[in-house]
């Protein structure tokens, strides 16, 4: 087991935030976390990287206890927090110059590949939203670590442009299996990329299901107009319609 989350609790002065919290992601596993808004998906995420510590319960990594350890997963935040001062390149490279020497070659590949290529050289200003995710989320993939919690990852991308990167990270993991932890506001999205999905109640946050997903792959769009998928969209929906006073 990579991840291991055992009944974890976190509160902020008087909200309560995760009551107990049991997950856990496998080697070479896509996992999605999909819950109302506010039901703390990000604040998880922030425990598993280190930002914050858990009041009770254990995270571990590879069954080591990483309370407060960072640099241990590739973690893309959900506000994408790019450096003004530095150009897309010296973002991109960014994990990579903390651990050694960084691969400008891979990095300019990457960016190439998710249509950054000549905007290098461009600082955090000149970027879109959309952009400013796309480079935070190389920046992820170059850290090497086994373990990628990406919070809502594609969230400012137009309808055409996130199908297009949802396609090609499933061709990179694919490619490289590493584990993804993977935070979404979309059943669509999550049922089209994971292998099981963790629906989360509104706060106090709990698990409310688990729901193993069990589309062949490689995927693709076909996948949207499938009985089953549908199917399942619908289970997954009326499962989180419960929660939904927060929104969702
Ligand atoms: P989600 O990502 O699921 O939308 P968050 O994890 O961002 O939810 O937030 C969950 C709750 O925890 C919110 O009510 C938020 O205001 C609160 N919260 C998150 N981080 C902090 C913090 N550092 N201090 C105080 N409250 C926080
Ligand atoms: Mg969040």
């Amino acid at each position: 087991m990579l991840l291991t989350i055992e009944q974890v609790k976190k509160q902020f002065a008087e909200t309560e935030v995760l009551r107990d919290i049991s997950l856990h992601v496998e080697e070479g596993e896509f996992v999605a976390l999909l819950g109302p808004s506010g039901s703390g998906k990000s604040t998880l995420f922030n425990l598993i990287g280190g930002i914050i510590e858990p009041d009770e319960g254990t995270i571990s990594l590879n069954n080591k206890i990483i309370h407060g350890e960072r640099g241990l997963i590739g973690y893309m935040p959900q506000q994408p927090s790019l450096f003004p001062w530095r150009t897309v390149l010296e973002n991109v490279v960014l994990v990579q110059e903390l651990s050694g020497k960084p691969n400008i070659q891979e990095a300019k590949e990457w960016l190439k590949k998710v249509g950054l290529e000549e905007f290098e050289n461009a600082y955090p200003i000149e970027l879109s939203g959309g952009m400013k995710q796309r480079v935070a989320f190389i920046r992820a993939m170059l850290s090497k670590q086994n373990l990628l919690c990406l919070d809502e990852p594609f969230s400012a991308l137009d309808e055409f442009t996130r199908i297009n990167m949802q396609k090609w990270l499933l061709s990179v993991w694919e490619a490289n299996r590493k584990s993804i932890l993977f935070v979404t506001h979309s059943i669509e999205e999550a049922l089209f990329l994971a292998d099981r999905i963790y629906i989360l109640t509104k706060r106090p946050t709990m698990v409310k299901e688990e729901i193993i997903v069990p589309f062949k792959r490689p995927r693709d769009e076909s996948l949207f107009n499938n009985e089953e998928f549908f199917h399942m969209k619908q289970e997954i929906f009326n499962l989180l319609k419960d929660e939904l006073d927060e929104g969702l």
